[in-house]
C-alpha cells in the first residue's frame, strides 16, 4: 500500500478515492473518522489519507489525482456545508457526497 493523498477536506479524499475506484484501482481512506465533533479542524497528521492498495498502479492514481487537482484549482467560490448531515462539501459539488442532500440556494 501507498498513501497518494492527504487532504484537510473528507470529502476531496472521498472524490480522489471515488476517481480511483472509477479507474480501476483499489483505494482505500485512513483516518476519516478522526474528527472533532465541535467541527474544529484537526492537525496535520489526523489529515484523511487516500492510500492505493496495488502499488504497481500508483503511478497512474498520482497522475489522475494530479489532473483532478488542476481541474479543481479552477473552481471558484467557497465549500458549502450539508444542511442535513452538516458534512464540508466542496464549491464543485451541487450534491453532497455523503447523504445526497441537494445544494442550499
Ligand atoms: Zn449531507
Amino acid at each position: 500500500m501507498k498513501k497518494v493523498f492527504v487532504s484537510p477536506t473528507p470529502w476531496e479524499a472521498h472524490h480522489v478515492r471515488n476517481i480511483l475506484d472509477a479507474d480501476g484501482i483499489a483505494a482505500r481512506i485512513h483516518n476519516e473518522n478522526i474528527r472533532s465533533a465541535a467541527g474544529e479542524i484537526p492537525s496535520m497528521e489526523c489529515y484523511p489519507e487516500v492510500w492505493v492498495l496495488d502499488e504497481a498502479k500508483v503511478e497512474r492514481a498520482e497522475r489522475l489525482i494530479a489532473d483532478f487537482q488542476s481541474q479543481t484549482s479552477c473552481v471558484s467560490g467557497s465549500g458549502w456545508t450539508c444542511e442535513r448531515c452538516h458534512e464540508a462539501i466542496g464549491p464543485q459539488f451541487t450534491q453532497c457526497w455523503n447523504c445526497g442532500a441537494e445544494r442550499p440556494l
